[in-house]
Order: C-alpha cells, then sequence, then structure tokens
C-alpha cells in the first residue's frame, strides 16, 4: 500500500511528476496491501503453468506437420491424455504446495525488502537485478541439483522429476514436493541478495517459470529467441539430461553452460555433441533420427 493519499501528494513526495507507468502503478497499487500485490505472484504462476506449454502441446500434437525435424528425441511421442495427466499432477503440487508457499512466505519477502512504493525502478536497474538473480539462481540450482543426484536424493526425490526421460513443457515443474520447496532456495536467493521492486519481483518470478518450461520443451526450434542469449543452456541441453536419467552426471545447470563447463561435469554432452557432427558429416542419413536417436546405441551411459 503506498503512504499516499493522491497522486499530487506522491507527486510532492518524489519532487517531481509521476511518469506514465508510475501513475499506472499507482492507480493500480495505491489502496492494495503489500501481501496482497505479493499474492499476484499465485494468480501468475497459474497462468504461465497453464498457457505458456500450451503452443508446445500443440507442436507436440502437430509433429506431422512438419515439426518433427525439431523434436530432440524424435522416437517419443506423447498424446494428449498423456500431456494432460502431466499437467493435472502439476496442478494438483500448484494448489497443495506453490500457491500455499506464496501465501505463507510473505514474512520473508518483507523481511528482505522488497519495495511496493514510487518512484518504480528504471528499466536498467530491472535489467541488472533479473541478470543478477538468474545468474545466483543458476549456480544454486546447480549444486542442489547434483547433490539431488545422489543415490539416496535421486531415489527419495528427485526420481519423480526424471519420470520424463523426454521432457514436455508441462513437465517443468513436475518434481516431488520437497524438490519443489527446495528449489524455491535458489529462486529466493537473489531477490534477497539484491532486492528490487514487487514488479521486478513477479517478472523475476514469471520469467524463471517461462525459462524452465522453455528448457523441458523437448524441442530445438532454431528460430528461438534464446538463442541469443550467451551461455543460454536451452532444451537441448536440459534435454540430454533427462535422456540420460539417474546416472546423469552431466548438465545439472538450470539456466546457463558456464557451471557445467567450469566443473566439467559437461563432458558427456559435449562428446556426444562431437560425435553426432562427425556422424551428420558422413552421413546425410541422419534425418530419420534424431541426434539422441542415433547415439542411444553406444553413448547412453546405462
Ligand atoms: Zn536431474
Ligand atoms: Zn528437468
Amino acid at each position: 500500500m503506498l503512504p499516499y493519499v493522491t497522486i499530487h501528494d506522491a507527486a510532492a513526495s518524489l519532487g517531481r511528476n509521476l511518469t506514465y507507468a508510475e501513475t499506472v502503478w499507482f492507480n493500480y497499487s495505491a489502496t492494495k496491501s503489500d501481501y496482497f500485490l505479493y499474492c499476484h505472484n499465485i494468480l501468475f504462476l497459474f497462468l504461465i503453468f497453464s498457457l505458456a506449454p500450451l503452443p508446445l502441446v500443440l507442436v507436440e500434437l502437430g509433429r506431422s506437420l512438419g515439426l518433427d525435424k525439431y523434436k530432440i528425441q524424435p522416437k517419443v511421442r506423447l498424446s494428449f491424455s498423456e500431456m494432460f495427466a502431466c499437467y493435472k499432477d502439476v496442478m494438483t503440487m500448484f494448489f497443495l504446495v506453490i500457491g500455499p508457499l506464496q501465501l505463507v512466505s510473505f514474512p520473508s519477502i518483507r523481511f528482505i525488502g522488497i519495495r511496493t512504493g514510487l518512484p518504480l525502478p528504471s528499466g536498467w536497474e530491472i535489467l541488472l537485478q533479473l541478470f543478477v538473480y538468474f545468474v545466483v539462481e543458476d549456480y544454486t540450482n546447480y549444486w542442489i541439483h547434483r547433490f539431488l543426484h545422489n543415490k539416496w536424493g535421486y531415489e527419495k526425490i528427485h526420481r519423480v522429476h526424471h519420470e520424463f526421460t523426454a521432457p514436455i513443457g508441462f513437465a517443468a515443474p513436475y518434481a516431488h514436493w520437497a524438490e519443489v520447496l527446495i528449489l524455491g532456495i535458489p529462486s529466493f536467493l537473489g531477490p534477497a541478495m539484491v532486492p528490487g521492486h514487487m514488479i521486478t519481483f513477479w517478472l523475476w518470478i514469471a520469467l524463471r517459470q517461462i525459462e524452465a518450461i522453455d528448457t523441458h520443451s523437448g524441442y530445438d526450434l532454431p528460430w528461438s529467441p534464446t538463442k541469443y542469449i550467451p551461455f543460454y543452456g536451452g532444451a537441448e541441453y536440459h534435454d540430454y539430461h533427462h535422456y540420460v536419467g539417474g546416472q546423469s552426471q552431466s548438465n545439472f545447470a538450470s539456466v546457463f553452460t558456464y557451471c557445467d563447463f567450469i566443473y566439467g561435469t559437461d563432458k558427456g554432452f559435449r562428446y556426444q555433441k562431437k560425435i553426432l557432427k562427425k556422424l551428420k558429416d558422413e552421413s546425410s542419413e541422419t534425418q530419420n533420427g534424431g541426434p539422441y536417436h542415433i547415439s542411444t546405441q553406444g553413448l547412453k551411459s546405462d
């Protein structure tokens, strides 16, 4: 809730007129509590989980229309009912874990100093903070994910996320409830280190989910704008991690590729890429399969 009664009070407090964006924010948020504003995340997450994977469902159902060549594991075909079953499981998790977690975690947001007032942050401030959040999340998630691949962590918790050996968009948040809770920590750490405005926080939570859905899409689409993000892992990168499964000691990072490079956990993936390139160069008959289709004979570690 903003500490100004009128827009003139706000302008007087800032010592200048409000920008257009600030006027919109004032009109929207002035009478709403900080808690209510924070809880907008529940609606955003519900909409993102429900809507963002839908184009991928259409792509999966329309593979006969020429999209097959972009599927990373082309032998795997999922029916609508299988994808919908995944969505239902994710929604159950949403209502039982993610939503309630949002409802009770407001004190932590207040404690770290996420603000809702004016002035609004500049575009640069938002961009830089989001960059920090992604880097911090990526680094922390890398180690937690790597830890979850020990025998106990995998069998008790992380195995659920790996039920999809060929991931789909809806499977991005498909995981054991304990994993959903644990991986809330990396998402929270960035904002805790560099707290920003509630709008930045909304953006962060939304973009992180969209990134996870993209990473689990199962399609390496050549026109994806994420191809222009330096060190971005993307769908092919994470797909390999799911493909190898429980034995996977490769491609742990959630967003970028540098952690796996630094700690030497991208060797299997890079070797695979090298072999595939060699095979592709040697033969033009690779079109009846995809990268993992060709490699299943000799490279899968199990
Ligand atoms: Zn894993
Ligand atoms: Zn995954």
